[in-house]
């Protein structure tokens, strides 16, 4: 791995020659039987990019301490490090200061994009389409690994059923079933067929685990959770990404049921490496190490070390916990040698797996960086992804597609003339401004007249990643100009939501409608014009039940990237027939949350009695979500017909369905296939997502669709953690959302 560079100043003596005929595993062995204990340390401790390498050098601080540890080989990775010249530049220390030379792996928070944005993950969940969210991944990982990045720290693949949760943009929603597919495509299509090649990046599935079920939604938050939920509804989407070959966990913040993740040896030593097999490393998320002095679980740094070293968190990401305390600990005998071992072989893997060792500037490619940033197939992908991600929630009297000429159309609120907000969040390598707006998307269709007028501002004062946004907008100064614009029109366009930053990390909201004074403008609109669409730019589901009652067309928008604009228009004008379902339900109030569509019957579900006011339900509000968990329209419309189900064999059952365009245009449906196990021995939930199939019909085109139903699907983890399946009755549904039209019973 030396001989990339004859200009190192390493122990060349220390490096057998014949190394490159040896197998990734015996490479991996004979590099660390010449480490020393601090130096498997050191590949074990990942530090955030701390001052500008190709600046001057730091002096002083904890800059110059980390400075002086990447020097000595106490590092082993660096996150947030931006742009070729400074990962060059980082690297180029590791490979030519340190006594073995080992490379950094370079890690970023790769979410949905590196400088061109793709929809949040969420939004693409939508489009539940995973051939184009594998294209996301893989573009994603060709802008990013162009700029000098080798790992990401994605995907996100936490099941959340709590609308609160702010991170919920950053996943695929609420179902295990759909969840687990897209982390399969997600991984694959960061990671490639070849991770050496050098636009594939390594892959980190998070958080490990149950982070998505912080306790009322507020995030890092308490969890204690049964093992029916953990097992069938929160471990498969980890598994899936598994079975795509995941490169690297990262483990979570939370506490599941009184222990730490990150101290977690039943999560990361028992499960994911022992029962599971999982090859690759796990990486502490950051200062995780460090948060179980405040959980109550570790007394001082030394036993946050020890804890998480014997727990199996294999790299320790920003909480200075292992590079200051694991040596002494295995001198002590508290933490074996063993351990440290098994976590720097398996980080060295990883490195030898993206060919690193071979070339560890093969990242570094200033002409490839610019050939690549934002091309033509980059921005094709994102706008092909972002159309796919949008639901049309309501259309009710046709009131779209828009007309493409003749008309005049108000277009109103804050987030319609926004080039930032429709990044989302997780953007931290793209520029503000870099979005294309709805307004901008408008504008290209030039034979309608356009009038754009604000309304109101959606967020007052200073926003980005770190900042608590002001949200408490309450001049309403310029409603009046809006009220003018939206009079006269022939339809009035409303993009309203939430602000890019008012999602994701830390952005637990306890009303989830739109905020501000959005609502106010919405109702004043209505009060002089009918005729709206409303656009909504959100992170998560909101509780848009008056505009639901109202409005007459909506469209969830999501937060779509860097092409949203174009998405947007395009669809608003018919140049795209929506597609998209919800990958999490919208619920009517708040106080409905958690709502899902899995949830289990309880003895007293309102059929059983339905004159009695002794069910299981709220006095206030109804049990229905205001939109179902695989939910959307479309321009035409679709019908199901002829529900068969078929036994072929023991434990595999055949179901087909008749599925027509009995509408005016072309367009895909969504056909999905859910199933009840009517009684087992773990209350199995009313419904479960099985099957789904994306189907192109034209209008009066009718196609047989057929889905098969296994073991996989028919079987589920019983409370001591083995999967099962048991004979009995069940039920089948199939139709367009998990309010599926046709059922039919069947034995298995
Ligand atoms: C987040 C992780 C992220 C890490 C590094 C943490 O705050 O929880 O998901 O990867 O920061 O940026």
């Amino acid at each position: 791995f030396l001989s990339c560079d004859k200009n190192h100043k390493n122990d060349l003596a220390l490096i057998d020659t014949n190394e490159s005929e040896l197998s990734i595993d015996a490479k991996v062995e004979q590099l660390l039987s010449k480490m020393t204990l601090e130096e498997k340390v050191g590949q074990m401790n990942q530090y955030n990019g701390f001052w500008n390498v190709t600046g001057p050098t730091p002096s002083t601080g904890d800059a110059a301490k980390k400075y002086e540890h990447l020097r000595k080989g106490y590092v082993g990775s660096m996150l947030n490090v931006r742009g070729v010249a400074e990962v060059r530049a980082v690297q180029k220390i590791a490979v030519e200061e340190t006594r073995l030379g080992i490379p950094l792996i370079i890690g970023f928070d790769v979410i949905h994009g590196y400088k061109t944005l793709s929809p949040i993950p969420l939004a693409e969940a939508a489009s539940w389409d995973l051939e184009v969210i594998k294209k996301s991944a893989e573009i994603a990982a060709l802008e990013s690994s162009a700029a000098g990045i080798n790992w990401t720290f994605a995907p996100m693949v936490d099941i959340s059923r709590d609308a609160r949760w702010g991170r919920v943009m950053e996943g695929a929603g609420e179902d295990s079933y759909l969840g687990s597919k897209i982390a399969y495509a997600r991984v694959k299509g960061f990671q490639g067929d070849d991770l050496s090649k050098p636009n594939t990046i390594a892959a980190c599935a998070k958080h490990w685990a149950g982070y998505g079920f912080a306790e009322s939604g507020k995030d890092y938050n308490t969890v204690d959770i049964g093992t029916s939920t953990l097992y069938n509804i929160i471990f498969p989407p980890f598994q899936a990404t598994i079975d795509a070959d995941v490169k690297t966990f990262m483990n979570s913040f939370n506490e599941l049921n009184g222990v730490p993740a990150t101290g977690n040896k039943y999560l990361q030593r028992d499960i994911l490496k022992d029962k599971w097999g999982f090859k690759g490393f796990v990486v502490s998320d950051w200062g995780s190490m460090s948060e179980m002095i405040n959980h109550g679980y570790a007394k001082d740094k030394k036993h946050v070390a020890e804890l998480s070293a014997n727990a199996g968190s294999d790299m320790d990401m920003e909480s200075y916990a292992y590079v200051s305390e694991l040596a002494n600990l295995v001198k002590e005998g508290k933490v074996s040698e063993a351990y440290i071992d098994d976590a720097a072989k398996r980080i060295l893997k990883v490195k030898y797996e993206l060919g690193l060792f071979d070339d560890p500037y093969k990242y570094c490619d200033e002409e490839r960086e610019k050939q690549i940033t934002g091309s033509k197939e980059i921005n094709d992908a994102v706008l092909d992804v972002a159309k796919k991600s949008i639901v049309l929630l309501k259309n009710d009297k046709d009131i779209l597609p828009l007309k493409k000429s003749g008309q005049k159309i108000a277009l109103i609120g804050a987030l319609a003339n926004d080039k930032t907000s429709p990044l989302g969040n997780w953007r931290i390598g793209a520029e503000d401004n870099s979005a294309i707006s709805v307004l901008e998307g408008m504008q290209q269709y030039p034979n309608n007249q356009l009038n754009y007028a604000k309304g109101a501002d959606l967020v007052t004062g200073e926003t980005s990643f770190l900042f608590e946004l002001k949200i408490n907008t309450t001049d309403k100064s310029e409603f009046q100009q809006a009220i003018n614009t939206a009079k006269s029109a022939d339809v009035v366009v409303m993009v309203l939501g939430e602000h890019g930053f008012q999602s994701g990390e830390a952005r637990t909201r306890a009303e989830i409608g739109l905020p501000g004074v959005q609502q106010e403008l919405l109702e004043a609109i209505y009060a002089v014009n009918k005729n709206i669409v409303l656009v909504l730019n959100n992170g998560r589901p909101l509780t848009i039940t008056w505009a639901d009652a109202h409005i007459p067309a909506i469209v969830e928008a999501w937060q779509l990237g860097t092409q949203s604009g174009n998405a947007i228009a395009q669809v608003l004008y018919g140049d795209y027939n929506p597609s998209g379902k919800l990958p999490m339900t919208f619920p009517r109030s708040i106080g409905q949350l958690p709502i899902y569509y899995n949830y289990k019957s309880t003895g007293r579900p309102s059929a059983n009695e339905p004159n009695s006011v002794f069910w299981s339900h709220y006095t206030d509000e109804s049990n229905t979500p205001l939109y179902p968990f695989g939910y959307g329209l479309s321009y035409t419309k679709f019908s199901y017909t002829n529900l068969k189900v078929n036994k072929i064999s023991t434990n595999k059952i055949e179901v087909s369905v008749d599925l027509k365009n009995t509408g005016k245009y072309k367009g895909k449906e969504i056909a999905q296939l859910y199933i009840r196990d009517l009684f087992a021995s773990i209350t199995r939930p009313v419904k479960e997502l099985k099957g789904f199939e994306l189907v192109e019909l034209e209008p009066n085109e009718t196609k047989n669709i057929k889905f098969t139903l296994t073991e996989n699907e028919l079987g589920f983890y019983n409370n001591e953690g083995d999967f099962v399946v048991e004979p009995g009755d069940f039920m089948v549904f199939v139709g367009g959302s998990s309010n599926a039209v046709l059922e039919q019973k069947f034995e298995l």
